[in-house]
């Protein structure tokens, strides 16, 4: 089996700089159990802190011989294990790989969770030899009060229950941005130059389906035009949604501009919605008015997870509505003791 290591060690890395100070150590084990790659979260731009990777693998050991055992009957996804002085996350990574996230004994599993998950995922497209981008998006999280409980020595799978529920997803945002191309792309994936400036609202379906969670999210995406001169038509738009997407484009400063506004008004409408971040059209770099920077800022402000995407190649596009299901599955897990 060939694997792209640098591509493996590339997603780990923005991994362990995105899940920041409660990282320990990120390792990949094969189904035999041996390490495949393995990164210290202290400082990640220098080399393996072999120690630390030693001592936790050692530890991780006999749990991973019960992993590697339900894993091996297909049963096993994604699972947690406390010790004295570790959390640990597991996730499978395809039919080749186990995720091993090493968290500090004080840290929250709800936040990380969604994006162990990604990065699994996109291990084990690293591992099918399948196009991967190895970036993840920028993770914020509020403490939004319960998490997987600590329970030391216990090997405990996480299950979704989100049941048959479909999702309303909105956009907000400036006209243009990309809002009606990012859906396009993501429904059918595909880019169409030259969509009408919607007037009415056109409403689609699609599902995020979840190996090995056992767990399907569906959306219904409903995509309204944005300039204002439609406000009334908006209040009911963005009013009863679970999901929204933030859009503005990198290349025009003034979509940035009033993300604020935006954000105050879908939260108003929608309380409970969960919402990202996202900074549109990073094909065309030549042209960005926004930083990457300024981007995750305003999302720290406003409590949402960040990605740059491109409706146009299609970058991230997917990632960036797979990490929105996943932050609302999150709100379903449950745990089974095995
Ligand atoms: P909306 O008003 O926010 O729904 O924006 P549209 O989806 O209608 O897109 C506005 C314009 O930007 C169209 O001409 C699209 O072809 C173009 N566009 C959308 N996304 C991208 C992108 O990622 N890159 C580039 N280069 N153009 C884009």
């Amino acid at each position: 089996m060939s694997v792209d290591r640098k591509k493996l060690t590339a997603l780990l890395q923005w991994y362990v700089q995105e899940v920041g100070k409660d990282l320990i150590a990120v390792i990949v084990v094969n189904r035999e159990g041996l390490i495949l790659d393995s990164i210290s979260g202290k400082d990640s731009q220098k080399s393996v802190d072999e120690e630390i990777v030693g001592g936790v693998s050692a530890l991780v050991e006999p749990v991973l011989t019960r992993i590697t055992k339900e894993f091996s009957s297909g049963a096993f996804g994604t699972g947690t294990f406390d010790t004295e002085d570790y959390r640990l996350i597991f996730c499978e990574a395809g039919p080749d790989a186990v995720f091993v996230t090493v968290l500090d004994a004080v840290a929250m599993i709800d936040p990380v969770f969604p994006y162990a998950y990604l990065t699994a995922e996109k291990i084990a497209r690293i591992f099918d030899g399948r196009t991967v981008s190895p970036v993840i998006p920028k993770i914020i999280s509020r403490g939004e009060g319960k998490d997987i409980s600590r329970k030391k020595d216990t090997l405990q799978r996480i299950k979704i229950q989100s049941g048959e529920y479909a999702y309303k997803l909105i956009l907000g945002g400036e006209g243009g941005v990309g809002k009606t191309s990012m859906v396009h792309r993501f429904v059918e994936g595909k880019y169409e130059t030259d969509y009408k400036s919607t007037i009415g609202t056109s409403i689609m379906k699609k599902e995020c389906e979840f190996d090995g969670l056992s767990s399907k999210v569906r959306f219904v995406i409903w995509d309204l035009a944005g300039q204002s001169q439609f406000k009334r038509v908006r209040m009911t738009y963005v009013e009863n949604a679970e999901a929204g997407i933030l859009v503005y484009d990198v290349t025009r400063n003034e979509t940035f501009e009033n993300l604020e506004g935006w954000h105050k008004e879908i939260k108003t409408a929608s309380p409970n919605i969960s919402l990202i971040l996202v900074g549109n059209k990073i094909d065309l770099e030549g042209d960005r008015e926004v930083s990457r920077e300024q981007g995750q800022e305003m999302a720290e402000k406003l409590g949402l997870s960040y990605i740059e995407t491109s409706a146009k190649t299609g970058e991230n596009i997917n990632d960036a509505f797979k990490m929105l299901a996943l932050q609302i599955i999150k709100r379903f897990v449950v745990t089974e003791d095995i």
